[in-house]
């Protein structure tokens, strides 16, 4: 059984999962901000109202006012001087520009020769600080500043100020910025259109309106407007942070603190008020305290869902484990269990062929075939013990214990194998070695496997030492040969389960891979360590360290 496909779809099932949850919390974000606006809306609309109507008001009494009686010349003074518009051009009963005149019509009456005269004697003299160039410097502007009745034509009087502006930058010209924005506009205008709502002319940035009975027709730049509004506003009194800005036509309203905005069509058509929150962060902590819940619930279905993951891939890890586990024991047992019981079977069979028993080829047999039982013996044992210890159902009973006992419970298990020819195991015990605290049968199976490799994995001529010491509050067991040895590689993998560095081998010496796995989980459970040192054809010595109980041994 393979874990990684299952893995791969738990893994895909919880990116998909976490995919749903992210995309539900955007999509939960973006309405509450869309509801806190909707709320604002809601509370700032019927002020914005109000102001609208206002505006509205204030726009048509502007309006209004501009029909007042006086001389053409006097009154566009008058508006310009008072504010009321930009500029101005009044218009009489029949529909003609009065002041300032259309340019074809403008240049001959009223024209002012004096005013001619007077300024080439202004422009003769070279020095300024001079009295007379002051005098007549004085004259002229008083002249141009007047809109009484003998009035100048405007051509003229533009004409003059800018000559003036010339030779004296200083020079007082409270209309000159109304006449000449009047001028531009008689220059491209065919008629003078009264329409009474606000209109845009060919003159770039620039409005025009007429007056309700259509005797004067108002001009007003687009910044010039937009103060205008702007002033009657700002005369309502709003909340504190709440500002209303006129929009012009060609400007985005809706900026990202425009709460709503209110049209002031149709006297000024495209023309709007909006309403801004003066803090951004105003607007967005109502949403933001909303949304922080939203993300700190999907943090938690995230970090809930991981963990789950982490829980189900482990347990899918470990039911593929213990599965893999399984399968290598089935084939492992039948296999290991095979080669004594073939070999008992011959035994058996060669003593039952025999006509009669001869004693001593007899015991032969069966201490051959004691010798096989045992083995089996060792074998189930070791297989029982893996299979409880896997299933952690094996039940340590850890006691105080002499590490002696230990030793000598292991040397006597290894039995009559410590005894073959060429075969010596020495076992040296150190003098006062502490107490330990342990399993001993378990610590005896740990020992004993150890002793089985080193019996198993040398050659005829076996030199087994058992070293029992301790030193900085441990005890250390080990087990050295002069056998075959292992790889850094084998090294590394030999306390896996089943693992064997020479499978042919292992099936001749007997054993199924599990001696040191066991080894590892019973030190494990001790606190112990357990470690290696081999070299290929230089023999092993496994060392088993457990820490020392305080008081010495008896
Ligand atoms: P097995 O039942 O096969 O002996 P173990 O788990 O006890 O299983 O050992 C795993 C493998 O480690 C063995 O198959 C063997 O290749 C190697 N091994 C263990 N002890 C020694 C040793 N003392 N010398 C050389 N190789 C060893």
């Amino acid at each position: 059984m393979r874990a990684w496909p299952t893995l791969a779809l738990l893994l895909l099932v919880v990116l998909v999962a976490i995919g749903c949850v992210l995309w539900f919390m955007r999509e939960a974000m973006r309405n509450e901000r869309v509801a806190v606006r909707e709320k604002l809306v809601d509370a700032y609309r019927g002020q914005l109202l109000l102001v609208q109507a206002k505006t509205k008001e204030g726009w048509k009494n502007r309006l209004a006012a501009l029909d007042s009686s006086g001389s053409a010349a006097a009154r566009f003074a008058r508006f310009v001087r008072e504010g009321l518009a930009d500029s101005v051009i009044c218009i009489d009963e029949q529909g003609r520009a009065v002041y300032p005149r259309l340019p074809s019509t403008v240049d001959t009456p009223g024209r002012n020769a004096n005013a001619y005269t007077e300024l080439m004697t202004l422009e003769s003299l070279t020095d300024h600080s001079d009295p007379r160039f002051q005098a007549i410097a004085a004259q002229l502007r008083d002249m141009v500043n007047s809109y009484d009745q003998d009035a100048l034509p405007s051509a003229q009087r533009r004409f003059i100020m800018h000559e003036l502006r010339r030779l004296d930058p200083d020079v007082v010209l409270p209309t000159l910025a109304a006449e000449e924005l009047v001028a531009r506009y008689l220059e491209t205008a065919t008629s003078v259109v009264r329409e009474p709502n606000l209109r845009p002319t060919e003159v770039r940035d620039t409005w025009s309106v007429g007056s309700p009975s259509g005797h004067v027709l108002a001009l007003f730049t687009t910044a010039g407007l937009q103060t205008r509004l702007g002033n009657v506003v700002r005369e309502f009194p709003l909340p504190k942070g709440v500002t209303i800005t006129v929009v012009a036509p060609n400007e985005d309203a809706m900026t990202d603190s425009t709460v709503v905005t209110a049209s002031l069509a149709p006297e000024l058509p495209g023309w709007r008020l909006a309403l801004s929150l003066d803090d951004r962060k105003l607007f967005d902590t109502a949403a933001e305290q909303r949304v922080t819940r939203y993300l700190i619930v999907a943090g938690i279905v995230i970090g809930l869902m991981s963990v789950m993951v982490v829980f189900i891939a482990r347990g899918v890890g470990r039911q593929v484990r213990l599965a893999r586990l399984k399968n290598d024991l089935v084939a492992t047992v039948s296999h290991e269990l095979k080669t004594p019981l073939t070999a008992m079977r011959a035994i058996v069979d060669t003593l039952l062929e025999a006509k009669q028993f001869d004693e001593k080829k007899t015991r032969e047999y069966l201490e051959l075939l004691g010798a096989e039982n045992a083995r089996l013996s060792r074998l189930i044992e070791n297989f029982l013990t893996f299979s409880r210890l896997e299933r952690n159902k094996y039940a340590f009973e850890f006691t105080r214990v002499r590490p002696q006992r230990i030793v000598e419970e292991a040397v006597a298990a290894l039995g009559e194998r410590a005894h073959v020819p060429g075969c010596t195991v020495e076992s040296q015990v150190a003098d006062n070695v502490p107490l330990i605290r342990g399993d001993v049968d378990a610590l005896v199976t740990a020992l004993l496997n150890l002793l089985d490799n080193a019996w198993k994995y040398t050659g005829d001529q076996k030199r087994i030492v058992l070293r029992t010491e301790a030193r900085n509050g441990s005890v250390y067991f080990s087990v050295a040969d002069n056998g075959i040895g292992l790889s850094a590689r084998d090294r590394q993998r030999i306390f896996d389960s089943f693992y064997q560095a020479d499978q042919r081998l292992a099936r001749t010496v007997g054993g199924c891979g599990l001696g040191l796995s066991i080894v590892r989980s019973i030190v494990e459970a001790h606190h112990a360590k357990v470690r290696v040192e081999s070299e290929p054809g230089h023999g092993s010595t496994f060392t088993i360290e457990i820490p020392a109980v305080v008081e010495a041994a008896s």
